[in-house]
């Protein structure tokens, strides 16, 4: 096990600090009211049930309201018997290598991707493969060659792990005929895919695509999303879509690692679904995100020296910027905490390689307008003093 990069700086950030490190939401975007009136109307309703232990798989009248919102949301068709509900996507993602990885079996993934997913996998100790991206996700031609050498190679793949939709840590999105390719790919040569969608509720753009779930026709992707992002990260609620096989899998290794997902918080999602919460909630968040992420690609254009350069997300919560080769982002970082106040997350903890030293993932979505200018030109600062 190694220490996430992001955990370890946050001992460092002071409330002079401003921080463009953690995934975290905007705090005004919290439902407070509705939770306030919902946790009422829970005890009240429900108080033995939701206080109680509750079936692994997932409270099933929740199971219900998500098999309902993932259809509505994003066309997913799913039984709630599809539905299993985790301690946060990072608990599904955990799950996913606790069930698939031996030592030295292979998986794919977007290079950069999820710092946390790498970080949960490794423990396993497989071998990691990353697949890299242009402006339209991940190079599907470039995955196909990487299978064919590995198959060749006698490799065992175990699975793709791709974020289409506003990805962390790039904010790049998938376009739909790329999303049809990798289907294509992944049916001929048998793959499995696990897609993890928290931002997909964030896209900017009008932009037209559909989760791979959603187009899946051989039960192949496993889906993950989460409460985290639209309604509260505190409350850890994600869920999984996939075939009732797995969900049995998903099942059997939760027994043992926590038994069941807060029955409570499970109780009070449900009827945040129900209430329509997070669906009325979402046009006001994105915008919010929206107008963040344009503050941030203002003030990187107005403060970076010649030689930066930057993503431009179509959604989501990050940007990714590169700078001059000459210089590593972890030193960089303690520079930026201790003489400019200034965090971000180092790019190394992103690759599968710990090759991208000289880029960094900049969170746009936590910081006020304010702290977005102020910090961005403090950064500048920084690497124009490295
Ligand atoms: N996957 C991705 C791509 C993420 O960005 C995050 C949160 N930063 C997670 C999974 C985990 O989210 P949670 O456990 O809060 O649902």
């Amino acid at each position: 096990m190694t220490a996430s990069e992001i955990r370890e700086l946050l001992k460092w950030l002071t409330t002079d600090v401003i921080s463009f490190g953690g995934g975290m939401p905007d705090p005004s975007t919290f439902p407070v009211e509705d939770i306030a009136k919902i946790t009422a109307y829970v005890l009240e309703t429900y108080p033995h049930a939701a206080l109680q232990y509750s079936p692994t798989d997932g409270v099933p009248e929740l199971r219900r309201e998500l098999a309902k919102f993932v259809d509505t949301y994003a066309g997913i068709k799913a039984k709630p018997e599809n539905v299993f509900i985790t301690v946060g996507s990072q608990e599904a993602l955990e799950i996913i290598g606790r069930l698939f990885i031996d030592p030295g079996d292979v998986v794919i993934t977007e290079n950069p991707t999820y710092i946390a997913a790498l970080q949960s996998w490794r423990v396993y100790q497989p071998r990691l493969v990353g697949i890299p991206m242009d402006s339209q996700g991940m190079i599907v031609e470039k995955l196909e060659e990487a299978v064919k050498r590995l198959k060749a190679e006698g490799a065992r793949i175990k699975y793709v792990y791709t974020i289409p939709t506003a990805q962390n840590p790039s904010g790049l999105t998938m376009s739909q005929d790329r999303r049809k390719h990798l289907l294509e790919v992944a049916e001929r040569y048998d793959l499995l895919i696990v897609e993890d969608d928290p931002y997909s509720y964030f896209l900017f753009e009008p932009i037209q695509v559909t989760p791979l779930k959603a187009l899946d026709r051989s039960d192949r992707v496993i889906y993950l999303s989460t409460a985290s992002k639209i309604f509260a990260p505190g409350f850890r609620l994600g869920w999984v879509i996939a075939n009732e096989e797995l969900v049995s899998w998903f099942n059997l290794a939760k027994q043992a690692l926590n038994i069941n997902t807060t029955t409570f918080v499970q109780y009070i999602f449900m009827e945040g679904l129900r209430r329509n919460v997070v669906l009325n909630n979402l046009p006001r968040v994105r915008e919010l995100y929206r107008k963040k992420r344009d503050a941030m690609l203002a003030a990187l254009e107005t403060h970076m020296p010649p030689g930066v350069s930057w993503t431009k997300p179509s959604g989501g919560m990050f940007i990714w910027a590169t700078v001059p080769p000459h210089i590593d982002t972890r030193e960089l970082l303690k520079v930026a905490i201790t003489k400019y106040r200034v965090a971000f997350v180092p790019g190394h903890g992103f690759s599968v390689d710990q090759s991208l030293r000289n880029a960094m993932r900049l969170n746009f979505t936590y910081p006020t307008f304010e702290q977005i200018e102020e910090g961005i030109r403090r950064l500048s600062m920084a690497i124009k003093g490295a």
